[in-house]
């Protein structure tokens, strides 16, 4: 999931080049740009008309409303929370979480929720939005465990915990004979996780502050290794993948849930790109047309994320890392995107904790923009839902 307010980076500026090279004029910005600005810059019967008339002041008006209009686009239309680092993401959680107002919303799971066809059909807004997350982790253990015998898991591993809401419900009532371990980038949520885990009573659910990419523990650790939603913040997809396969005993699961982007593989193939750098950043925009270029682009700098790669492409990855068997994807757009919606009309039917906080206002509003484009791009496509599992060798 997303974090806010980050600066770009070496990587994302890099993604930006190739991203970006001819995709500017594109941009909804610069497409709305003309009109707005036409709209602004020609007077239309004020010629003749005396100075503080009334129709001069008319049209003084609506250029001053078309301008700010046109400013407020600008600024919306241009990402503002870029990744950096891994470091610099856990410090955003800190913020993020001493603001409150995500935990507030969103209860103690930090990723989309699941809504099955029926209740899709019903309508998303009458079901819990909370709930609809405690369902993902139901509804992702179960697709994700089909192949083993869970009776046998004893040790589980969360990378990129949150505030651990998942590793506490997987300690308490789907593997309770486990022990689970989240591993976070943020210290604020592993202070808060351990809290909850605390006040919960659940002794059998602990956290640590770890990089993804650099695990400080042994090889073979853990029976099942989960991982849902941070594989978004990740710079390095391949390093993710290995490191998580190398602490996963042999015979042990890993399970994946992450945003990802439409697979390219063709093109990539057509570009002449090594198999590496078909899982990084600057190769795998390739194919994509300027307008998905331009849209894929505000969408990973909004939110802290240095780039995404297919789901498709994870299972790749598996299958290059030699230790991986048994690999299977899914795309779960579909059983997701309500959450993007419904996570705007969580604040519209109890708005008092933004409002009570001025100064998360305007973060609020680019992430009300944010998640309607985010709702875009999972309908028609340009991005999927990638569930990933695997069994390590
Ligand atoms: N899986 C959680 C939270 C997802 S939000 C849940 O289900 O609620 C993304 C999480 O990934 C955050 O906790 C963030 O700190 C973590 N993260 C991002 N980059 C990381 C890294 N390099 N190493 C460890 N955790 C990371």
């Amino acid at each position: 999931m997303p974090t806010p307010r980050l600066v770009r980076s070496r990587l994302s500026s890099r993604a930006r080049t190739h991203a970006h090279a001819s995709s500017n004029k594109h941009t909804p910005a610069s497409v709305a740009v003309p009109n707005l600005a036409a709209s602004a810059a020609v007077p239309t019967n004020t010629q003749n008309a005396p100075l503080g008339s009334p129709a001069i002041v008319a049209a003084g008006s609506a250029a001053a409303i078309a301008a700010a209009g046109l400013a407020v686009k600008r600024v919306l239309d241009t990402p503002a929370r870029e990744y950096k680092e891994g470091a610099q993401v856990g410090k955003e959680y800190d913020a993020w979480h001493d603001e409150g107002i995500l935990e507030y919303y969103w209860g103690e799971h930090i990723h989309l929720g699941y809504y099955s066809d029926e209740e899709r059909a019903e309508g998303y807004k009458k079901k819990d939005f909370k709930q609809a997350k405690y369902d993902f982790i139901d509804e992702m253990f179960h697709w994700g465990t089909q192949p083993i015998d869970t009776s046998n898991v004893k040790t589980v591993l969360d990378v990129g915990c949150g505030i651990g809401g998942t590793s506490r419900y997987l300690a308490k009532k789907l593997l309770p004979n486990a022990t689970v371990t989240g591993i976070t980038i943020s210290e604020k949520q592993v202070e808060r996780a351990t809290q909850l885990a605390k006040g919960q009573d659940v002794p059998n659910a602990k956290f640590e502050l770890m990089d993804a990419l650099n695990m400080e523990y042994p090889d073979n650790s853990f029976d099942m290794v989960w991982a849902c939603e941070s594989g978004e913040h990740m710079p390095d997809k391949t390093k993710y993948v290995n490191e998580m396969l190398r602490v996963l005993k042999p015979g042990g699961r890993l399970i994946i849930a992450t945003w990802c982007q439409r697979d390219n593989l063709d093109a990539l193939k057509a570009s002449g790109a090594s198999e590496e750098a078909m899982a990084n950043a600057y190769e795998n925009l390739v194919g994509f047309t300027d307008e998905e270029k331009s849209r894929l682009d505000f969408l990973y700098r909004e939110w802290a994320h240095p780039y995404f790669i297919s789901y498709e492409e994870y299972a790749r990855v598996c299958e290059r890392s030699g230790m991986a068997t048994d690999i299977t994807t899914d795309d779960w757009a579909q059983q997701t995107i309500p959450s993007w919606r419904h996570s705007v009309w969580a604040g519209v039917y109890d708005p008092w904790t933004v409002f009570s906080r001025p100064r998360a206002w305007y973060r609020t509003l680019r992430d009300i923009v944010t998640l309607e484009r985010m709702h875009r791009a999972f309908s028609d496509g340009l991005l999927t839902y990638g569930m990933i599992s695997c069994t390590k060798k």
